[in-house]
């Protein structure tokens, strides 16, 4: 869940073992570092923003990413998420 740095790095770990999904409510990856920077240089704001579609191919495939909103998570570990189109 999250697929911002702790997210990925967790999904590093997991992949050789587990099937991984990335669930992120953007449909893209924020290097938020670059937040200050893009204020005054405009260029830096696309190049700040990696398409999650994308991740895929930077991780080899090792992982898929699914675009929603987690909304609650289960007494037995199973979560709800709100997809884009507000059905879940
Ligand atoms: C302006 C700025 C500059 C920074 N510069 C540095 C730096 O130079 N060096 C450094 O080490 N750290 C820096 N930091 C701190 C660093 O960005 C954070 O420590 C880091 O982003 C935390 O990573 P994270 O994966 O835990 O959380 P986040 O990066 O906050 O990622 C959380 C992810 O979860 C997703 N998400 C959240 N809630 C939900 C939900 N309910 N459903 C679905 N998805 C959800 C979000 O969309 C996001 O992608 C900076 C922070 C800021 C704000």
């Amino acid at each position: 869940m999250g697929g911002s740095y702790a997210g990925l790095e967790i999904a590093v770990k997991l992949w050789d073992h587990l099937t991984v999904t990335i669930i992120d409510s953007n449909e893209y990856m924020e290097h938020i570092m670059y937040s200050y920077k893009s204020l005054v240089e405009p260029n830096i704001a696309k190049r700040s923003l990696s398409p999650m579609a994308n991740l895929g191919v930077h991780f080899h495939e090792k992982m898929t990413f699914k675009q929603g909103k987690l909304t609650n998570v289960n007494q037995n570990n199973s979560i709800n998420v709100e997809l884009p189109d507000g059905t879940s």
